[in-house]
């Protein structure tokens, strides 16, 4: 058996970043840049008013109350020629620019209107409630460095910046079939010795989750040349394959047979439960090597296999650089317990921050590695060690599965 470690580290070295490509804003969402944007404006691109008020020179209202002279109005979207002389001042809206001659704006709360005369009951400092050219971002300046992912508020300020089109890595396409003649996809009644297909069905949605376009190449049945065909296609035409079933050490493990056969695999028996079995490789076809992920049958292994394995290899592929989720040393508010046998045991766990600021974990119940419905409510998986298990109270460092 080798470690997590080992094999995560072995997946890893083997899967290469995506390619480069231009993208619109809205097309870059969700991506990850591939060269520094660099601003070409300044954000803002005038000095304008942070609230609705007057327009004044600073100055002009050291001493207040103090009455000045109204002689224009401008609005956001307005261009003024009008000045703001000595004893004057403009009404002004948020968003507007700020008129020549005046160095700050008084909010409107701050002054009483009478005629075509002002009274201010405040005064200002230079500089005061003006927005100032380039204040968010100046022009020339590197705004996001390479690698960074484009969230929406990264989209919002590209468009501020008018950065239309961006480098961005390409979102890998990636199959995902399942194998077994037991398995039922079609809503048809159960004959004996069937079950309903689920991994596929988990397995496309983490795909996407972790930034990747799934494709569905459905279930196929334990007949080595149906499955070689499809694995050669996928190959083909996909930036990586993820199969769940048949690597085991069963007489009809066909995803085994096949893959040994065509592909660069490395079988593994990793010192963890549940997901032990796992197997990686690479896939010829053409001039292309296609990673292929062969996550176990089980579908808590393929669950668990998938979040240790596989996402972090797909989030390298999209040009992310945070690989990993999120771990944090949790409290087991109860024991965790299991029995020594040389394996790192992933427990699902449910969790939630406390008043104290820890976070803490209970187990979500059945841990068999064909009860998904347990797995299924879990927020974190709990790394426990060899041995007896986690007494409760004690620490045990968790794997958060909600954050990235
Ligand atoms: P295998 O690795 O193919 O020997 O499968 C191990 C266990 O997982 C068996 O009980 C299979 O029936 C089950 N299994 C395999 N694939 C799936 C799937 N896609 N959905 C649900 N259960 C599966
Ligand atoms: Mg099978």
């Amino acid at each position: 058996m080798i470690s997590e470690l080992e094999a995560g580290t072995y997946v890893l070295e083997r899967c290469g970043v995506s390619d480069v490509i231009e993208a619109s804003i809205a097309d870059a969402v969700g991506h990850v840049l591939a060269a520094p944007v660099v601003a070409a404006e300044d954000v803002p691109p005038f000095a304008n008013s942070a609230v609705d008020g007057y327009a004044v020179r600073a100055a002009d209202v050291a001493s207040t109350p103090t009455r000045l002279r109204v002689v224009a109005e401008v609005a956001a979207g307005w261009s003024t020629e009008c000045e703001v002389g000595a004893g004057e001042a403009i009404r002004i809206m948020t968003g507007a620019p700020m008129p020549a001659g005046a160095d700050a704006v008084v909010m409107v709360e701050d002054t009483e209107r009478d005629g075509d005369e002002v009274v201010v009951n405040a005064s200002v400092r230079a500089g005061s409630s003006v927005r100032a050219v380039g204040e968010d971002v100046p022009a020339g300046t590197q705004v996001f460095p390479s690698g960074t992912v484009v969230r929406p508020a990264v989209a919002g300020v590209l468009a501020s910046l008018n950065a239309r089109r961006v480098s961005v890595f390409r979102t890998p396409r990636v199959a995902v079939l399942s194998t077994g003649d037991e398995l039922v996809n079609d809503g048809s009644p159960l004959r004996p010795g069937q079950i309903r297909e689920s991994n596929k069905t988990m397995l496309l949605p983490l795909v996407a989750e972790a930034g990747c376009d799934a494709i569905d190449l459905g279930v196929v049945r334990d007949d080595e040349d149906a499955l070689e065909s499809v694995l050669r296609d996928a190959a083909a035409q996909y930036d990586a394959i993820v199969t769940s079933g048949g690597v085991s050490m069963g007489e009809y493990d066909v995803v085994k047979a096949v893959l040994s056969r065509i592909a660069d695999m490395r079988w593994m028996q990793i010192a963890i439960k549940p997901a032990k079995p796992f197997a990686f490789g690479l896939l010829a076809a053409g001039d292309r090597r296609t990673p292929v992920f062969g996550l176990p049958g089980n579908p808590v292994s393929s669950f668990v296999s998938f979040e240790l394995f596989a996402r972090p290899a797909l989030r390298k592929m999209s040009g992310h650089s945070q690989l990993e989720r999120t771990y944090v040393e949790a409290i087991a508010d109860e024991g965790l317990r299991r029995r020594p046998d040389g394996k790192t045991h992933y427990m699902r766990v449910a969790g939630r921050f406390a008043d104290d600021g820890r976070y803490h974990v209970v187990s979500v119940g059945a841990q068999g590695s064909h009860q998904l419905a347990a797995t299924s409510m879990a927020d974190a998986i709990a790394i426990v060690p060899d041995g007896d298990g986690i007494p409760p109270g004690d620490p045990v460092t968790t794997m958060l599965l909600s954050i990235a």
